[in-house]
């Protein structure tokens, strides 16, 4: 099987290579569908667009507007030849990897954010550029400038020209570590969405390479969405546990035999006031990674709030409980260094202390449990749930930390 985190890439990787079979390996389009090589791109981008503006994604939408641009722009600069034609791709080649590595230095602030003005401007001032070198000799205004532009060795094509490879690389770099931390799919999907535009741009020669890989530019991003839609319905952000709609989803594929636990923290909100909430918020993510690794085939989601709930598929009661029991001490265990007179009013206010004369002081939680089994066939899990629920109760009321059944 695929690692786990190179798995948000499979999909871009699948893309890419069915591009490039179907511009160098596969049979060519029949005549009656030779409009669909020219539409696919615009159409597939387009939607892309419209799935940055919906789901207020800033970088994508830059990145796909751009491409589109450029499509449009190679097409207009086909019918042009000569002088126009080299110098309009050249345009494009620099000018959308600089859009890119722009948009990934600066941070993502949605498309709604006020000072985004500042890119349509850009666009703007870029796309009269393109017009008006493209006008290059055949104007007296525009003179002969450009040409000699074009023939310094940094712009120099073709393919693409030094300046725009160079760009193209700190674009990509800068792509890559903005998905590198968190691989988050989209973010994957534009870096693998820029190095898409590359390949099209060395083969922009060939109009079907060049449309092939901006359509699969297009779907990388496209299916990246439908991923990223994916993980913001069933995963808990601080945590990064599967969330609850996944565990009712869990639930309605179970066979016969399983064990469900319920989890939670013990005096949480005393810690809480003690402490601050984004203390609180780091023991959750404690919680939350002990629990991912408590083996036994257990699954661990975030139920809400600071309810955990396990689930072992295929097993008893009996054979999870020595699982449930280790995580348990493992928690108990674990100790979290936080300055001592750190108050949350003070955290609130941002005021932070630096130096090591800060004193430390360690803390550490615990956590109860319950857990339960469906006492016959064809029990509904949602009973199940609820017996473990009120064994979670039990272990409340015999004192915490502790599992019951
Ligand atoms: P018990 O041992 O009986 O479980 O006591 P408790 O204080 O943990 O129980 P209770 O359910 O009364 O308190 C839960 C608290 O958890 C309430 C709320 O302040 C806190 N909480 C819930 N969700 C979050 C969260 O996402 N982050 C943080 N920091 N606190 C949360
Ligand atoms: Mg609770
Ligand atoms: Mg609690």
């Amino acid at each position: 099987m695929v690692p786990s985190e190179l798995r948000p890439a499979l999909a871009p990787a699948v893309i890419l290579v069915a591009a490039a079979l179907a511009v160098w390996g596969g049979p060519s389009l029949p005549a009656s569908l030779s409009g669909l090589r020219t539409l696919g791109p615009y159409a597939v981008l387009a939607v892309g667009v419209a799935f940055a503006l919906r789901f207020n994604r800033g970088r994508a939408l830059i990145l796909l507007g751009s491409l589109l641009a450029a499509y449009a722009g190679y097409h207009y600069a086909q019918g042009l030849g000569g002088f126009a034609e080299k110098a309009v791709y050249t345009a494009l080649v620099v000018l959308v990897p600089l859009n890119a590595l722009v948009a990934m230095t600066l941070p993502e602030r949605g498309v709604a954010y006020h000072g985004s003005y500042r890119w349509l401007v850009l666009l703007g001032v870029e796309a009269l550029l393109i017009l008006w070198i493209a006008a290059a000799g055949r104007s007296s205004l525009s003179g002969l400038a450009w040409q000699g532009v074009l023939e310094h060795w940094l712009f120099r094509s073709p393919p693409t020209p030094l300046a725009g490879r160079l760009l193209f690389g700190a674009a990509f770099a800068a792509a890559v570590w903005r998905a590198w931390p968190k691989h988050t799919p989209l973010d994957i999907g534009l870096a693998a969405a820029l190095a898409a535009f590359f390949i099209a741009a060395e083969w922009a020669a060939s109009p079907a390479a060049f449309a092939a890989f901006l359509c699969a530019a297009g779907a990388v991003v496209l299916v990246a969405f439908v991923q990223e839609s994916h993980r913001l319905a069933f995963r808990d952000e601080l945590t990064g546990l599967p969330g609850r709609r996944a565990l009712d989803e869990q639930l309605r594929a179970l066979g016969p035999r399983y064990t469900i636990a319920m989890i939670d923290v013990d005096h949480f909100k005393k810690f809480n006031d003690t402490h601050g909430h984004d203390i609180g918020d780091q023991v959750l993510k404690l919680v939350a990674a002990r629990l991912a690794e408590v083996g036994g085939g257990g699954v661990a989601f975030r139920y809400g709030g600071e309810e955990f709930s396990v689930l072992f598929a295929g097993k008893s009661l009996k054979e999870a409980l020595p699982y449930l029991e280790n995580t348990r001490e493992a928690v108990e265990r674990y100790k979290m260094a936080v300055r001592s007179d750190e108050r949350p009013r003070q955290q609130e206010a941002g005021i932070r202390r630096r130096g090591d004369s800060v004193p430390t002081k360690l803390l550490s939680v615990t956590v109860s449990m319950g857990a339960a089994e469906p006492e016959f066939e064809r029990q509904p899990p949602s009973q199940v749930l609820k017996a473990a629920d009120e064994a979670l109760y039990r272990a409340k009321k015999g004192g915490r930390n502790r599992v019951s059944t």
